[in-house]
Order: C-alpha cells, then sequence, then structure tokens
C-alpha cells in the first residue's frame, strides 16, 4: 500500500500547505489498513460507521440491547465507556451478550485517565480508545515552565505508564485510537504549544512515537473539537505532519464532539466532518448527537454515501498554476478570511450576508417574509426581525408591492430592473459585460467558478460576485474560484450560490453545510445564497440552513450555541429533557456559548470554548459554570435551570426575550 508520503507527489506534499492527495479532484488519503476485529478501516476500505452507548455500562441488559438498536441502524463499530475496571471487565458480558444474538460487532472501549481498565479492556475487546490528554496525566490547569530536559522526563513517565496497553494490544491483536479532545489537552501540552491544532497533533504523536518505537500500529488517530475551525485545522495539520515526519499514514476518526441536537447539531457535524471527507481525509466518522444514538447513523451514513461515487460523478477541475500547482494559496491551518474590500454591507469587516432565493414564488406577500425572519406587526404597523432575519431578498423577475422592512434589500434580475436605487439589479457576466445600466453603488454578477480564469475582472468597487459551480465536487470548483481570484488579486466581496435541485430537506441540512462549511473555514465567502426548487414552503428551511452554516463555521453568530455532549454511561441526568429545557428559556440569547455536560469528568474540559456550564457532578447535582470556573458547586437539579438564568442575569448576559422569540 501506498502512504501518502511515497506518493509521486511526496515532494509537494511535504512542501507547502498539502494536507490531501489532491484540492481538485476527489481522492481518498491512502492509508494503511487497521484491523479491528473482523473489520478492516482505512483508504482500501469503505469509510466506517460508528457510535457510542449512552446506557450504564454496568446495565449488562441495556447495553446490549442499545447496542442491537444502533447495529441494526448500520452502526459498524459500537463504543462503550468504560470509566474504571468494573466497567471496563463488563464489556465481557455485553460482548458475550451480543454474540449470543448472533451480532459480531466490534466494539470499543472508551478509556479516560484510568490505565488499569484500558489494560483490561484490551484483552476483552476489540479495540481501545484513549484520550492521550488525560490517559497518564491529571488536570491541574498550572502553566509549567518545562526545560527540554524536564519535557523529556514528562515523556519518559508517560512511556512508562503506555507501554503495558500497547504490548497488550500487540499481543491480543487489539487495535486502538488515539483520540486527542481539544478540550482536554494535558497541562504539558498546553504550557508548550497552548491550545492550537498544533498541540492537539502532538498530544497525539507523543503516543504515537511509543507505539512505532514496539512496532504497533494497529492505530485510528482523532483530533476532535467543538470548534469546528479548531477540529478542521487539527486534522489537516495532522495530515501533513504524519507525511512530514515519515510516520506512516494512519486512518482517521472524525468527529465534532459535543455538536449538539437537531438541525444545529447536524449542520455542525455536517461542517466539520464534511469538510474533510470532502478532501479525501477521513475513514470512519462518528456524528455526535444529543440524541439516542441510533439517530446518529443515518445522519453519518447520509455524509459518507455522497463520496462512494464522487471521483466518476464530478468533472475534473483544472488546477490553478500558483507557484506550486499542489500547493493551496492560504493557510489551511489558520483561519483568516480572504482580503476584499467593502461593497455596501458585504466583504471587509463585515459579516457574511444571507440571501433569501424567493425568485421562484410569483407573488410574494408580506407574511411569506416570517419565513426568512421578518415579521410585520399590523398593530404598531412595524416591521420586527428576529435573530435569523435575512439580509436581501431575490425575487428574480417579480416585483414586490408592498414596503420592505428596512433590514431586508430586494435584489432583481438586471433585465427586470427599473433603475430604483433602493433595488439592486442581478446580471449574469453576458449581461453585465454588455450592460449599459448599472446600479452606482451595488451590483450582483453571477459567474461560474470555473470560468474565473478566462474572465476579465477588475477591482470594481460597485460589485458583488456570486460564483457557482454545477460540478459534484462543488467544494473544489468553489474553492478553484477562490484561489483563481487570489491569482489575479482580485479583491471583489464573493457570495456563495449552492442549489440543491434533488435533495430531501435532512439531505439540504447535511449536504450545504458540507459544501459551504470547508469554503468559510478557509476564510472565502462573504454571503450565502442556498435554493431548491418548489421553494415556497422551503424558504424557512433553506434561510434557517443559511444562518446554521454560518454559525456553525464560527463566522456569523446570530443565535444560543449548546456545547451539548451526545450522553454515554456516565451521564447523570437526562441530557436529552435538559438540553431541551434550557434551550426553551435560552434561545433568545444572541451570541452566548452554553455548555451542557452529562459528567464532572470529561465535561469541563469538553465545553472549554462555552460562556456557562451546566455539568452532572452526581445524582440529582449540578454544578453551574462562569467560563472554566466554578461558581455553583452543588446545585439540586429542580432548581439548576433556574439558577442558571440568575447566574446569566448576574453577569449581565441576560435579556428578556421579543415578541418574535
Ligand atoms: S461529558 Fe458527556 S459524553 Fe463525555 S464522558 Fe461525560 S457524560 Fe459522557
Amino acid at each position: 500500500m501506498t502512504r501518502l508520503i511515497d506518493s509521486p507527489n511526496a515532494h509537494l506534499i511535504a512542501d507547502g500547505n498539502q494536507y490531501a492527495p489532491s484540492l481538485w479532484s476527489y481522492q481518498r488519503r491512502e492509508t494503511i489498513p487497521v484491523q479491528i476485529g473482523d473489520l478492516y478501516m482505512g483508504s482500501d476500505f469503505p469509510i466506517r460507521i460508528q457510535s457510542m452507548t449512552t446506557v450504564d455500562t454496568m446495565d449488562t441488559q441495556g447495553s446490549i440491547e442499545q447496542c442491537i438498536r444502533m447495529i441494526d441502524a448500520g452502526c459498524e463499530l459500537v463504543r462503550i465507556t468504560a470509566p474504571s475496571v468494573k466497567e471496563a471487565q463488563n464489556l465481557e458480558n455485553i460482548r458475550n451478550g451480543l454474540r449470543a444474538r448472533g451480532y459480531h460487532t466490534p466494539l470499543v472501549a472508551d478509556i479516560h485517565f484510568t490505565p488499569n481498565a484500558a489494560e483490561l479492556a484490551a484483552r476483552i475487546v476489540e479495540k481501545v480508545r484513549i484520550n492521550p490528554g488525560n490517559y497518564a496525566d491529571k488536570k491541574r490547569f498550572e502553566t509549567i515552565d518545562y526545560t527540554d530536559v524536564s519535557y523529556q522526563a514528562e515523556l519518559d513517565r508517560i512511556r512508562d505508564k503506555f507501554l503495558p496497553l500497547v504490548k497488550i494490544c500487540k499481543e491480543y491483536g487489539t487495535a486502538m485510537r488515539i483520540g486527542t479532545n481539544h478540550g482536554s489537552l494535558s497541562d504539558r501540552i498546553l504550557s508548550r504549544y497552548g491550545d492550537t491544532p498544533l498541540g492537539m497533533v502532538e498530544s497525539a504523536l507523543e503516543f504515537l512515537r511509543i507505539c512505532e518505537d514496539e512496532q504497533y500500529s494497529n492505530i485510528v488517530l482523532s483530533m476532535k473539537s467543538s470548534n469546528t475551525q479548531v477540529m478542521v485545522e487539527a486534522y489537516r495539520l495532522l495530515s501533513k505532519k504524519l507525511a512530514d515526519g515519515g510516520f506512516k499514514a494512519y486512518p482517521m476518526h472524525l468527529g465534532v464532539t459535543e455538536a449538539g441536537e437537531g438541525e444545529d447539531g447536524r449542520i455542525k457535524s455536517a461542517v466539520g466532518i464534511g469538510t474533510l471527507l470532502e478532501d479525501g481525509l477521513g475513514d470512519t466518522i462518528r456524528v455526535s448527537l444529543t440524541e439516542d444514538p441510533e439517530f446518529e447513523i443515518p445522519v453519518a451514513q447520509e455524509l459518507v454515501h455522497r463520496y462512494e461515487f464522487r471521483s466518476a460523478q464530478s468533472t475534473p477541475i483544472e488546477p490553478v498554476t500558483i507557484e506550486k500547482p499542489y500547493v493551496s494559496p492560504i493557510n489551511p491551518f489558520a483561519h483568516e478570511r480572504r482580503q476584499t474590500h467593502e461593497v455596501a454591507n458585504f466583504g471587509g469587516h463585515q459579516v457574511p450576508r444571507v440571501i433569501a432565493d424567493f425568485s421562484q414564488m410569483p407573488r410574494i406577500q408580506m407574511d411569506d417574509l416570517k419565513a426568512i425572519g421578518h415579521f410585520y406587526l399590523p398593530e404598531p404597523d412595524k416591521w420586527a426581525m428576529n435573530d435569523l432575519g435575512a439580509d436581501y431578498i431575490f425575487t428574480g423577475k417579480h416585483a414586490i408591492d408592498f414596503m420592505l422592512p428596512n433590514g431586508l434589500k430586494q435584489i432583481v434580475n438586471a433585465a427586470f430592473w427599473d433603475g430604483n436605487a433602493h433595488v439592486f439589479p442581478f446580471f449574469t457576466w453576458e449581461e453585465w459585460c454588455d450592460a449599459g445600466n448599472k446600479h452606482a453603488d451595488l451590483n450582483f454578477v453571477l459567474v461560474e467558478a470555473e470560468d474565473i480564469t478566462s474572465i476579465s475582472l477588475s477591482n470594481n468597487s460597485n460589485v458583488i460576485l456570486v460564483i457557482q459551480s454545477s460540478n459534484v465536487h462543488q467544494m473544489a470548483a468553489l474553492r478553484r474560484g477562490f484561489f483563481a481570484l487570489n491569482q489575479q488579486n482580485i479583491q471583489i466581496p464573493v457570495v456563495l450560490k449552492m442549489a440543491y435541485p434533488n435533495v430531501d430537506e435532512n439531505q439540504l441540512q447535511l449536504f450545504a453545510p458540507t459544501d459551504a462549511g470547508g469554503l468559510l473555514i478557509d476564510g472565502f465567502g462573504d454571503g450565502i445564497m442556498l435554493s431548491m426548487p418548489y421553494m415556497q414552503d422551503k424558504n424557512a428551511l433553506l434561510n434557517a440552513t443559511a444562518f446554521g452554516i454560518l454559525q456553525a463555521s464560527r463566522v456569523r453568530i446570530s443565535k444560543t450555541e449548546y456545547i451539548s455532549c451526545p450522553s454515554c454511561g456516565r451521564t447523570l441526568f437526562d441530557l436529552q429533557e435538559t438540553t431541551a429545557k434550557i434551550r426553551q428559556v435560552t434561545d433568545h440569547l444572541k451570541g452566548i456559548k452554553i455548555g451542557i455536560m452529562g459528567c464532572i469528568v470529561n465535561g469541563p474540559g469538553e465545553m472549554a470554548d462555552a460562556d456557562y456550564g451546566y455539568v452532572g457532578i452526581g445524582k440529582d447535582k449540578i454544578a453551574l459554570y462562569k467560563g472554566q470556573e466554578v461558581v455553583k458547586k452543588s446545585v439540586p437539579a429542580d432548581s439548576a435551570v433556574d439558577e442558571l438564568i440568575a447566574l446569566i442575569k448576574e453577569n449581565g448576559d441576560w435579556r428578556e426575550p421579543s415578541i418574535n422569540e
């Protein structure tokens, strides 16, 4: 099997920003195979779907039944938490129960802090997952000034703790995932590398070197975070560091931690996981939703099935010849927005804008605007807007016969534009080249991403480019368009236009984030316009998806963000019910991040990014956090949501919901 580093492009891959086999055509990153029981993982095999149980691991029958529901739904690998030796031991009963029912799906023991549980589990199940941030370290939140000698002494200490597990895995043929979590990096890594993608990668490499020294390579790696930018950058950096450092090309397990529930959880997972799948990274995925694990499986399957025929279906994309043809001209390991000049409220330092496409609606009425966040209130005769109020409405060839709200501006096809300065024309490229009548301040010009290298663009101060592509490998085609703009030093703001003619609503919420998320994470895109056929009843869905994508890519925050764990055998309260309760009373708090975590073991680390935290610490006992600090230590579960609201009020972040929320 060819390793990435051995491939014909190795000199280019090892040089510069290359992290994927190709930025132009869909290709899986070549990996070594990993064997997990009877299941093989890696680039020669389909991308595997996995999930994790939420039942207490000591509840043998409950765990078996839940595993079966997951496997029947299509789960190819089932992870079960083993917080201590007794749960690790009980994996044997669960495994035997499953075998007795005819289920041979490999099991994975999820380990944090407890090497002795890992060493036992590795003798029982097909794979163990360790977290390099807490396998040999307890968190003390200390910044330590290491010398090279004292750092090496730490690595020697880790080796002593970790080596027995490696030896057991080798002896028993057990696979391992070295699974870094952004939220639980060790003090050692944080002290030396900071809270960065590089720190995440180094955290895994410290353990990987020990495995390679022992000639043990039945390993999968992961770099999870609830922050999609950090997550994508860390996986890309991992790919590059493995290749540059002469490591074997290990398969990758992709996941966004604590993605949340419902629509937001799906969109956020698709932005993170989908972005990497587009570039051929990832050999197994887990979509973490705050829902029963069997509901994660169809979402994961939808994300993965898109790539089964991707290479055959997509039209080849011609590389943009920059200095080095295979190298990204932007930094794929750190988010930086493409530099643009400001045109109206697009580009520059403006947040990306949402354009609602109403062009298929012949008669638009006031009530139709509710779907895109604008509400007419007859009594005060005023318009109100919620947090998902679209910025522009594209009406094609149709007029609007009422006054639009101030926050919403109209765009029409250029052929139907009457010169009204409050309405903005939308041109095709050909129309634009021949147009005599143009708006003085703001014109939208549609171009195919593939044509950008062949048309003659200049840095007009009154133009927004709207780019689209019909290529099945749409993200790469649009990215090529941005590379071409970069090459020509064109700084016009760009709107991403994406049409989904043949998908259902569930698919839209996964495919659009996949296609747009990677571009936004790379700093490309000053606006987004989504469309589907027969859109009349889809306007609300398209609008919510567009705002959801911008939020999940962290380029425009318009609603409360929930970082809620998917729950597991450690969970101390009903996560789904509690999340729904918290959401119901806080979802008008735009821009606030609330962590809802099932346990104290991993919860605080996993919600590192949150402004407020709600963490289970014991039966019916909750700890409330402000940032990383516990401020209410042992609140009875019954009053914990009220106490959380009180805490938000005490910190000046509360506001009362408005009439439309
Ligand atoms: S934070 Fe949630 S998913 Fe993670 S270990 Fe605790 S209960 Fe399980």
